[in-house]
């Protein structure tokens, strides 16, 4: 039998102990230096709404409220400003309590097809605008129910349709694709645009990421649509996928278990008759 040499033994306690709080301070190190750079990426981005709503005010104070046209169109901008700025602050709160897993997640049976032509309802005008198509297919579906939170999917639906419509060609093509496998739905949202670089393919769910940061502001965007769909689909235990190919058009893609096998659902309606 070994004897123990019971100062290794406390050597090596204290080895494993000095390792273990080494990993706690780089871990909050870690999470100071993300808090630091959130702060600043946030006030960055509110003072662009803010500087440009203060500049319309402050030249119709100025003396160009004397003019009617001017002072409509000052006006209108000065709205819009602060519109986009009620719209990142509703997009921050959001993110902060996905983030802080502050959210009840509330899980239901949900037909996607059904959220998909609502949403497409909801986006008729700007689809509209920019004379884009909008479908969903296998055409012969007519109920596709995943196990979901209604709202919180809605948000994620709703912010990639957007984006396709958006960041689409115009006269383009947006389709809402359902594929079935035997325990899961992939819903894939696809566009037929310009698409999306390869080297920011990774980064665009990043908080505040655009690609085309002047392009995406005009268009309206927060920079925190894909952050809060990755969230969101994380809190339902799956994963957004992306391709990408360049003039051909951008798919984002997800799985969600099903909330009825086949044989069940048959079933179940059996059960209500
Ligand atoms: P934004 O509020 O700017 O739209 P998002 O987080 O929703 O922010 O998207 C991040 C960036 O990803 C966008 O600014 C845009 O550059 C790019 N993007 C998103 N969806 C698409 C798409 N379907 N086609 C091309 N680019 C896209």
């Amino acid at each position: 039998i070994q004897e123990s040499n019971p100062l290794k033994t406390i050597n090596d306690e204290i080895f494993v102990y000095v390792t273990k709080k080494q990993k706690e301070i780089d871990e909050l190190k870690k999470l100071e230096l993300f808090r630091r750079e959130f702060l600043a990426d946030v006030s960055h981005e509110f003072k662009t709404p803010i500087f440009a709503a203060q500049g319309f005010i402050h030249t119709l104070l100025d003396g160009a409220m004397d003019d009617e046209k001017v002072r409509e169109r000052f006006l209108r901008k000065a709205a819009n400003n602060l519109d986009s700025l009620d719209v990142l602050v509703k997009d921050l709160l959001v993110l902060s309590q996905m983030e802080t897993g502050d959210i009840k997640m509330n899980m239901a049976a949900v037909d996607m097809r059904l959220m998909a032509l609502n949403i497409f309802g909801r986006l008729e005008n700007i689809a509209k605008s920019r004379n884009v198509t909008l479908k969903v297919k296998p055409d012969e579906l007519t109920e596709v129910w995943v196990k979901a939170d209604a709202d919180r999917m809605e948000q994620v639906m709703l912010n990639l349709i957007e984006n396709a419509i958006k960041y689409g060609n115009e006269g383009g093509k947006v389709t809402v694709q359902f594929s079935e496998g035997k325990k899961y739905m992939e819903v894939a949202v696809r566009d037929t645009g310009p698409g999306i670089p390869h080297e920011h393919l990774n980064r665009i769910f990043e908080r505040f990421y655009r690609v085309d940061k002047s392009r995406s502001k005009d268009i309206g965007g927060t920079g925190l649509g894909l952050a809060i769909v990755k969230h969101i689909l994380n809190a339902h235990d799956t994963k957004i996928a992306v391709m990408s190919k360049p003039d051909k058009g951008t798919t984002f893609s997800f799985k969600l278990e099903k909330a009825f096998t086949s044989a069940h659902s048959e079933q179940s309606e059996e059960d209500f008759v």
